[in-house]
């Protein structure tokens, strides 16, 4: 099965505003076997969007998905080219109108007038609920393609597939067809290297491919016959790779980090300098983190590093501020003014000035301290700053993971 996705919006265009949700919507297709064989990005124009249309029905697609132009302004016309295209007519959904009208009484407002369109469907459709917006969806059926039309706003059109198209029109897949596995810690090259030989063995039954970033790299396991079991090669791969392998899919390594805090009852707490609050973002990423992060504290200046976190005077007289006696204090500092189970620290030179011989921009030192040791690291990572910054960030979270996996199976 295949499908086409067009994404409308003049902003895609002039390059305003990245267009994820073609990205997104891709991604949930492969999941269920849907191969994406086409993306179409087109501007607000009636002309522009009926001649493409017709154009990737002729196509044959099994499914095409718009989004975008569903918006109560002159300039969202999806709707109406549609309905020319269709030779369809708009109907008015009484009923969505008066759900609408009390979100907005809801939040003390007074619905206005041109919301009124966006309650109106095409005759010729099924309407598809919107529970976080106010534009309703539509489902066409087209010979033999099946047409979404959803808002552009992405979290609008997530949770419209989740709860609608995924469950009641998609085709139900129980084994996935598709999985990554998230690494860190380990090169390309050095990874291709390691799993050379399973990737060779496994070709007939798997398609392989490695997605290198610069916090890490996905390794995508396709199955591609029925002799594939994508749950059997991901085990045999991550017996070999073991703890580089930190995920599966769209989890973060954020988030597989905190499920292990809080597993474990543990509680944290940051010193960061040239991570500038990136770590602790990243840790409050997830929902319930308070469970587990105390806070943080972002100790740029040496002032704040000795005032805030208690490193001392002399300890960034003699080494400096990106040095790893300092990174140790800054960890065990935070850890001890909180009275956290772990603390971390952060310190680095992310350029492009501040180098020298001795200190070049890209180095970082990230220190975890938990029970009684201070493990430190030193990295020499990329010249962006905030390249540079993220790594750091990555790092330290990963660093923080193994020290955990380390906690509770000290061998
Ligand atoms: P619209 O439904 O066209 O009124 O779009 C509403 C909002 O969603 C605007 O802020 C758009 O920039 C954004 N948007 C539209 N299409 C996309 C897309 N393909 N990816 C990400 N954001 C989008
Ligand atoms: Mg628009």
């Amino acid at each position: 099965m295949n499908a086409c996705i067009i994404t409308i919006g003049d902003e895609l265009l002039q390059g305003f505003t990245v267009d994820t949700n073609s990205t997104w919507i891709s991604q949930q297709l492969q999941k269920v076997g849907i191969d994406v064989t086409t993306k179409v990005t087109v501007a607000d124009g009636m002309d522009e969007i009926i001649s493409t249309v017709k154009y990737k029905l002729d196509a044959n697609h099994n499914f095409i998905f718009i989004t975008g132009g569903l918006g109560p302004t002159h300039d969202d016309v999806t709707k109406t080219a549609l309905n020319k295209l269709f030779n369809s007519e708009e109907v008015f959904d009484e009923k969505w109108y008066d759900i609408l009208t009390e979100r907005f009484a809801h939040r003390g407002l007074k619905i206005p007038d041109s919301n009124k369109s966006q309650a109106t469907i095409l005759k010729c459709s099924d309407s598809i609920e919107n529970s976080l917006g106010t534009a309703l969806g539509m489902r066409i059926l087209q010979n033999q393609t099946q047409i979404f039309i959803l808002p552009g706003v992405p979290q609008e059109m997530k949770s419209m597939m989740t709860e609608t198209v995924i469950p009641e029109y998609l085709p139900n897949r129980i084994n996935p067809q598709i999985i990554t596995l998230q690494t860190i810690g380990i090169t390309e090259s050095q990874l291709f290297e390691d799993i050379q030989d399973i990737v060779e063995q496994n070709s007939d039954n798997y398609k392989f491919a490695f997605y290198p970033h610069h916090t890490g790299v996905n390794i995508r396991l396709k199955a591609i016959n029925e002799e594939s079991d994508l749950y059997k090669i991901k085990e045999v791969l991550g017996e070999r790779l073991g703890n580089l392998i930190y995920g599966q899919d769209d989890e973060s390594l954020s988030e597989i980090v905190g499920e292990m805090l809080a597993n474990d009852g543990l509680t944290i707490a940051t010193a960061e300098s040239c991570t500038g609050g990136l770590l602790g973002k990243l840790l409050t990423d997830i929902p319930g983190s308070s469970e587990y992060f105390l806070g943080g504290v972002i100790a740029y200046s040496n002032d704040l590093k000795q005032n805030l976190v208690g490193v001392s005077f002399k300890t960034l007289e003699t080494y400096g501020a990106v040095s790893k006696e300092v990174a140790i204090e800054m960890a065990n500092g935070i850890r001890k003014k909180t009275s956290a189970d772990i603390g971390i620290g952060t310190t680095g030179i992310s350029g492009p000035t501040g180098g020298t011989e001795e200190k070049p921009v890209g180095l970082v030192h990230i220190a975890v301290s938990m029970n009684d040791i201070t493990i430190v690291k030193e990295y020499h990572f990329l010249k962006d700053r905030e390249m540079h910054r993220e790594m750091t960030a990555y790092t330290a979270l990963n660093l923080l993971r193994k020290q955990l996996i380390f906690n509770s199976n000290p061998t």
